[in-house]
């Protein structure tokens, strides 16, 4: 699914505008476990409380289910907790922050470019992780 676009793979970085920059975050597959991401913080400072897990099969289908969150420690649960109190709208997907860009002027295309790229990075982030 992902644009076999290659090289400027970090611009997106410096794009994405506001919240509180980039995390790594553990969400869990239904279908292929638990999995690391690096999202964007909402403007609370947490992870979205979902992202899409980036499982590519050996076809090269993205795998792209709704994956939750899931806090490694019970300190993040917690945090969780507090968060949710005060949190009226939050984005279930991940790349839904970016289409705020859409209405600034940002092309669909350039848009969805840009969200591959972020997926293309965490592949290989992914697989230098698995298979060293
Ligand atoms: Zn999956």
């Amino acid at each position: 699914m992902a644009a076999l676009e290659v090289g400027a793979a970090m611009t997106y970085v410096v794009k994405v505008r506001g919240a509180g920059g980039l995390v790594v975050a553990e969400y869990e597959c239904p279908a292929h476990g638990r999995f690391e991401v690096t999202v964007q913080r909402e403007a609370n400072g947490d992870p979205p409380e979902h992202a899409c897990c980036s499982f590519v099969d050996a076809n090269g289908r993205w795998c792209d289910r709704l994956s939750p969150w899931r806090p490694s420690s019970v300190r993040g649960w917690v945090k969780r907790g507090e968060v949710q109190r005060g949190k009226s709208e939050a984005p279930e997907h991940p790349t839904w922050m970016s289409t705020r860009e859409l209405g600034e002027g940002m092309s669909m295309a350039e848009w969805q470019a840009k969200r591959d790229k972020v997926w293309e990075e965490h592949d290989r982030k992914q697989d230098k992780e698995l298979f060293g």
